[in-house]
């Protein structure tokens, strides 16, 4: 889960770390009083969560309240990179002297947390890395040892960082190391870190958290925004289902994200296009059948769903016994392709026949996961 930036930057306030005076918008009139509060000169920063937003169009400077205004009123409501600006963080302007960046973020390939600082910044790391090779470092630090000071003076040197920097910096680096480890962080970025007379400011600031120990963070949980996520996924998060919400008109339903994966590359191998991903997991309940049949339904664009099941932990009857028990709840509009293979595969299938002779449902029960992508690829036609 990606913070907003006026999020991320309160928090690294409180680790010490300076950012500029401001406080969040969501009305023009709210524009007009935070720009007076702060005497006029002011940046207007979109809050919205993708990267780029300078370029986009989405940061603007101000220099008189009035101008704040009229900038506010075009911004608010505007879509950038397919977000809407719904929120503006009001800032004083700072008085830049020089721009640069210092990062944190994992990498699973070296096992660590990879530290990158460079001496020139604003631009994304990708550009700094291509334009200024040598004006950017890297090195990885052992989360079972920690962040050592000789790593961070390592780091300084080979990125060029002016010498009358290092102290400020070194103590940033070691803020935004904790910001990380206490927050179980993906990542932490300020970009750029600027210098100004007062010192430096972290002029933007990103946290991304591991959404998998956000329970372990309740306070962080409450920072979602869900004007930016899905109504759907929003849904099936509350349930504790796996969902993705993709752009095709075929349902899928499988255990597990391999599964779910192949499943989803048969149907486009087929000429078909899923229109989500959900994965109900290993030893999922006919409830959470029930529930992912619900939600999936919820999405408009579904002409047939395609369930492909291979039961190991995952029972075949009991994904049958869910599936009996979302028809018998709710009103299913589209036909179901149904592939239950593996543990108790026979009686799966026989609480689906008896079903269908009592019932006359449109469930196509298949074979093989190729048979079943084939036909639903042709239902959804
Ligand atoms: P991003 O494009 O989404 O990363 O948004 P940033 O918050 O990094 O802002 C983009 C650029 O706007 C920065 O690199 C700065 O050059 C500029 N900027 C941001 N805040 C200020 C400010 O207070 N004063 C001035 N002069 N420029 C700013
Ligand atoms: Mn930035």
């Amino acid at each position: 889960m990606r913070l907003h930036e006026y999020q991320a930057k309160q928090i690294f306030a409180k680790y010490g770390i300076k950012i500029p005076k401001g406080k969040l918008a969501t009305t023009v009139e709210e524009v007009r009083k935070i720009a007076e509060e702060l005497g006029g000169k002011v940046v207007l920063k979109s809050q919205i969560l993708v990267g780029g937003r300078g370029k986009a169009g989405g940061i603007k400077l101000a220099n008189s309240v009035e101008e704040a205004v009229e900038i506010a009123k075009d911004l608010f409501g505007k879509v950038i990179k397919g977000h809407r600006v719904e929120k503006i963080y009001v800032e004083e302007q700072l008085n830049i002297q020089r721009e640069m960046y210092v990062g944190l973020t994992l990498d699973r390939a070296e096992k660590g947390i990879a530290l990158i600082v460079s001496s020139v910044g604003g631009m994304d790391i990708e550009e700094i890395a291509a334009k200024h090779p040598e004006k950017i470092a890297r090195i990885t630090i052992n989360p079972l040892y920690g962040l050592w000071d000789f790593q961070i003076r390592e780091v300084l040197y080979k990125s060029g960082m002016p010498k009358e920097l290092h102290k400020e910096i070194t103590g940033i680096i070691k803020a935004l190391y904790k910001i990380l480890i206490d927050h179980e962080a993906e990542l932490t970025e300020i970009n750029p870190l600027v210098l100004t007379d007062k010192g430096l400011f972290a002029a933007d600031a990103r946290l991304n958290v591991d959404d998998n120990a956000l329970y372990r963070h309740p306070e962080l949980k409450e920072l979602r925004d869900y004007t930016e996520v899905d109504q759907i996924e929003r849904i099936a998060e509350e349930k504790g289902l796996n969902y993705v919400k993709l752009d095709g008109n075929i349902g899928v339903i499988a255990n597990g994200a391999g599964m779910s994966m192949s499943t989803m590359d048969l149907i486009y191998l087929e000429g078909g296009k899923p229109a989500n991903f959900l994965d109900i997991g290993g030893g999922a309940s006919s409830e959470v059948v029930k529930e992912a049949i619900k939600t999936i339904l919820m999405d408009k664009n579904v002409k047939v769903i395609f369930m492909n099941i291979f039961g190991g932990i995952t029972r075949c009857d009991e994904v049958a016994k869910g599936l009996v028990k979302a028809f018998q709840e709710i009103v299913i509009p589209v036909p179901i392709v149904l592939r239950l293979a593996g543990t108790n595969e026979e009686e799966g299938r026989r609480i689906i026949e008896e079903f269908l002779e009592r019932e006359k449902k449109n469930i196509i029960v298949v074979e093989t996961m190729e048979e079943g992508a084939k036909k639903a690829v042709e239902l959804a036609r």
